[in-house]
C-alpha cells in the first residue's frame, strides 16, 4: 500500500533544528517531497543531506518568516519547483523566559511576529494554490502553552493561544475546498527551544531547561504530529501525563490549575 505522505509536497518552516528537523527526516522516510525553510541556510543544507532523498525532491528555501512580504514570493518559488503544495507545516517558533513587568514591548512584538503573524502571512500566500487544487492541509505547531498560561511565557502563551482562534476559524472556512487544519500542542520536547528563547530584552536566554532536557525526543513528537495529520485530527496533545493533565485541569478545574501554576512562579 502506498504511504500516505509519499510524493506529497510538504513545506516545513523551522526545519533547521528540533521538531522541524525531525518532521523533515520522518517525512523523507515516508517518501514526501520537501521544502525546508528557516533562517540558517547551512543548517537547512545539513538537514537536506540527512534526508538522503534525491536532490530534486528537496528545495532548501531559506527565509526569515517575519519578512512577511517574502511569503507570496516564497510560495511562488515552491509552485515553480513542484507545481503544488499539499501540506504547509507552520513550525518555526521562538519561546520566552521573562516576567511581564520586565519585558519590553518590542519583545512581545517579536514573539507575535514569529509565532503568530508569520503563519498568517504564509497561510494567505499558500491558500490560493490549495483552493485551486481543491486540496491541502495546514499543520500548525502550537503548544500546551496555547491552552495553559504559565509564568515567564506571557508573550509566547499569547501567540500560541492566538493560533487556535485563527486556525479554528480557517478550518471552517476552507472545509468545502477540501483543505484541512490540524493544530498540534506538544508538551515538553527535547530541543533547543529554551536555549533559543528570548529574555526580557530580546536576547537569547541561552539555558537548557530541565523540563526540555528530559522531554520527549523530537523524532517521537514528529511521528505523533504526522499520525494526527494523517487521521485528520483537528487538535492533538503530545507529551507526558503532567502536560496533558494541565490542559484537562485548565478546561474543567481552572481555579485549581491557576493555584498550581502560581506555586511554580520562579523566585
Ligand atoms: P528550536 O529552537 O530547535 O527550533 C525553532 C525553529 O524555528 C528553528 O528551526 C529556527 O530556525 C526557526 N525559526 C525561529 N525564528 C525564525 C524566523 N524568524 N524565521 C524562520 N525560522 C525561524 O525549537 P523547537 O524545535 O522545539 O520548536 C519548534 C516549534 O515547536 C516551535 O513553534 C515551538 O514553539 C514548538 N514547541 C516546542 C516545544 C518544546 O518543548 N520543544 C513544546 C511545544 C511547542 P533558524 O534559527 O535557522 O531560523
Amino acid at each position: 500500500m502506498k504511504n500516505y505522505f509519499a510524493d506529497k509536497v510538504v513545506w516545513i518552516t523551522g526545519a533547521s533544528s528540533g521538531i522541524g528537523e525531525a518532521l523533515a527526516l520522518e517525512l523523507a522516510r515516508q517518501g514526501a517531497k520537501l521544502v525546508l525553510s528557516a533562517r540558517r541556510a547551512d543548517e537547512l543544507e545539513r538537514v537536506k543531506a540527512a534526508t538522503t532523498l534525491p536532490a530534486d525532491n528537496v528545495l532548501v528555501l531559506p527565509m526569515d518568516v517575519t519578512d512577511f512580504g517574502l511569503a507570496p514570493v516564497s510560495a511562488a518559488k515552491v509552485i515553480a519547483r513542484f507545481g503544488r503544495i499539499d501540506m504547509m507545516v507552520h513550525n518555526a517558533g521562538i519561546s520566552q523566559r521573562s516576567f511581564v513587568k520586565d519585558t519590553s514591548l518590542e519583545v512581545y512584538q517579536k514573539l507575535m511576529d514569529v509565532d503568530f503573524f508569520s503563519t498568517v502571512a504564509l497561510t494567505k500566500a499558500v491558500l490560493p494554490y490549495m483552493t485551486r487544487q481543491k486540496s491541502g492541509h495546514f499543520i500548525v505547531i502550537s503548544s500546551v502553552a496555547g491552552k495553559v498560561g504559565t509564568p515567564m511565557r506571557s508573550g509566547y502563551n499569547a501567540a500560541k493561544h492566538a493560533l487556535h482562534g485563527f486556525y479554528d476559524s480557517l478550518r471552517s472556512e476552507v472545509f468545502d475546498d477540501n483543505i484541512r487544519v490540524t493544530v498540534a500542542c506538544p508538551g515538553y520536547i527535547k530541543t533547543n527551544v529554551s536555549v533559543n528563547a528570548l529574555d526580557e530584552k530580546g536576547n537569547k536566554y541561552g539555558q537548557m531547561d530541565a523540563n526540555q532536557a528530559k522531554g520527549m525526543p523530537a523524532a517521537e513528537c514528529a511521528r505523533k504530529v504526522l499520525k494526527a495529520a494523517q487521521q485528520d485530527r483537528k487538535e492533538v496533545f503530545i507529551g507526558g501525563v503532567t502536560e496533558k493533565a494541565a490542559v484537562y485541569l485548565r478546561r474543567f478545574f481552572p481555579s485549581f490549575l491557576f493555584k498550581m501554576v502560581r506555586r511554580n512562579v520562579p523566585e
